[in-house]
């Protein structure tokens, strides 16, 4: 179908697994490290020894109701671990530990910016508590099992089937993660699998009052893959409809070579899972002090940080929501700000000049070459007319190359810009004497030939000469 969302409207929940920055495993003191040989990272409880019982990690616990608190929940004193049975090889007590019918955050929110400025509020179902699973690699001769990541603690995020967009998926995820990052719960590292999603998706005829049935897309590792494993669904689905068919319920995963989903499993159901409570441990209790103590200590949040950059840099609500997507860049940009005098300007650079380039280059604001100073006196240098703003980007190439400061490269390659009035009459005259038919053009009424006089002078000093300045002279030299 060419253009499926003229007819349906899409429906999106989002399934988030963060794995918590903790030392020791969820129900163990294993050690919870990436990057180990297969199978050192384990003890008995990992590995499900006949006698082996779960205990549970506080530090897991007080992650997770930072996390509740972080999201607006409503964190319940008492919740439940379940247990949820599947055969597996990765998973050598026949079950993962999980919360199900109780778990220890319910509702709370996620609210973030899209491109046109707009502000979404997405409501959560819940929070629960989790153990990973371990891994299967499937070669020629067998299954290998590597059981590191078993009893990683894991909190899953699961929101109400409230976006209509993949852009919305995409800015939802972004700003959990973000959110996640900045209260140090999880490091957010999508390539390790630490911050892994699962979306939802149905369509349905806008104005319909019923949900469509439900794809479920599994573990996608980029927020662009899930942006476009969610259009792919989209128009598969529309296509399905139109064809008469019917959208089945099932799993599917994205293959990023293809550019498409493909089945991986029909949907299992609750009931498949045999849910029932952990008789090992006991119910979970979260005190109201506990509860009290982690908001008294919670740093300053995106939302919170957006609304004073809006206020304090008079920023829009889109550029306020990139500049705080990590607290890295939200203190490089106030540094910039704050060093230059000119938070506009320092917006514009760090937004539209360093994350491109860093963009371009896959880096993160951790390893920009331009440091905020730097890039402040490069700012300063600006607004004190010392370089115009086209040299400006020249310098700033410069910089981003070598991580020199502005100043050496202004004094190096005789970047100065150039405003001594008779220096630049000189070259204005010169200029005129050499264009008689534009000067006679321009007489005759075509005033916009200033245009080319003042290019010409620009051209002449490489770029060099104060533009204003530059204008006014040519004025009063073909006027007078
Ligand atoms: P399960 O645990 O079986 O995956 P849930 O009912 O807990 O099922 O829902 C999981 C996710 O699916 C939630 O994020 C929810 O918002 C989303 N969801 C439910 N129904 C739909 C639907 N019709 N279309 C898109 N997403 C949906
Ligand atoms: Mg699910």
């Amino acid at each position: 179908m060419k253009n499926p969302l003229e007819k349906y409207e899409v429906v999106i929940g989002l399934e988030v697994h963060a794995q918590l920055l903790t030392k020791s495993k969820m129900f163990s003191e294993a050690p919870n490290q990436f990057g180990a040989n297969p199978n050192e990272m384990i003890g008995p409880v990992c590995s499900g020894q006949p006698g082996s019982l779960p205990i549970i990690n506080q530090t897991a616990i007080d992650l997770g109701v930072r996390a509740g608190v972080a999201l607006h929940c409503k964190i319940h004193e008492e919740s439940v671990f379940a247990r949820k049975h599947y055969f597996y090889p990765d998973l050598p007590k026949g079950y993962q530990i999980s919360q199900y019918e109780r778990p220890y955050c319910t509702g709370g929110y996620v609210e973030f910016a899209l491109k046109d400025g707009s502000v979404r509020k997405i409501n959560l179902v819940r929070i629960h508590f989790e153990e990973d699973a371990g891994k299967s690699t499937h070669a020629s001769h067998g299954t290998l099992v590597d059981l590191n990541r078993a009893g990683v603690p894991l909190i899953e995020i699961v929101s109400e089937p409230e976006m209509r967009s993949s852009e919305e998926a995409g800015q939802y995820l972004r700003k959990l993660r973000s959110i996640l990052r900045y209260a140090n719960i999880c490091d957010g590292n999508m390539e390790q699998g630490n911050f892994r999603c699962d979306a939802n998706v149905s369509i349905r005829l806008h104005g319909a009052k019923e949900f469509g049935t439900r794809v479920e897309l599994k573990n996608i590792n980029s927020f662009r893959y899930v942006e476009k494993a969610i259009d792919y669904e989209v128009s598969r689905q529309a296509d399905a409809l139109e064809q008469g068919e019917k959208i089945r319920q099932e799993t599917r995963g994205w293959n990023a070579v293809k550019g498409v989903t493909e089945i991986m499993r029909e949907k299992e159901m609750a009931h498949d899972y045999r849910y029932f409570p952990d008789p090992d441990l006991p119910p979970l209790v979260i005190s109201p002090q506990l509860i009290q103590k982690i908001t008294t200590e919670m740093p300053e949040l995106p939302d919170a940080k957006r609304i004073r950059f809006i206020e304090e840099y008079q920023l829009s609500e889109y550029n306020a929501d990139v500049l705080t997507n990590s607290q890295e860049l939200a203190d490089f940009y106030e540094r910039v700000a704050k060093g230059s005098g000119n938070a506009k300007s320092a917006a514009n650079w760090v937004m539209n000049e360093l994350l491109g380039r860093l963009n371009a280059v896959g880096k993160e604001i951790d390893d920009t070459p331009v440091s905020a100073e730097n890039l402040a006196l490069l700012v300063k240098n600006v607004d004190s007319d010392k370089i115009s703003g086209k040299i400006a980007k020249t310098v700033f190439d410069e910089m981003f190359a070598s991580g020199k400061s502005p100043d050496a490269i202004i004094a190096e390659k005789g970047l100065v810009q150039i405003s001594d009035p008779a220096a630049l009459e000189a070259v204005v005259k010169k200029i005129i004497e050499a264009s008689p038919s534009e000067v006679a053009g321009y007489k005759s009424g075509k005033t916009k030939l200033l245009g080319f006089f003042v290019g010409q002078v620009m051209k002449e000093t490489k770029g060099q000469a104060n533009p204003g300045l530059v204008n006014d002279l040519v004025k009063k030299h073909l006027d007078g």
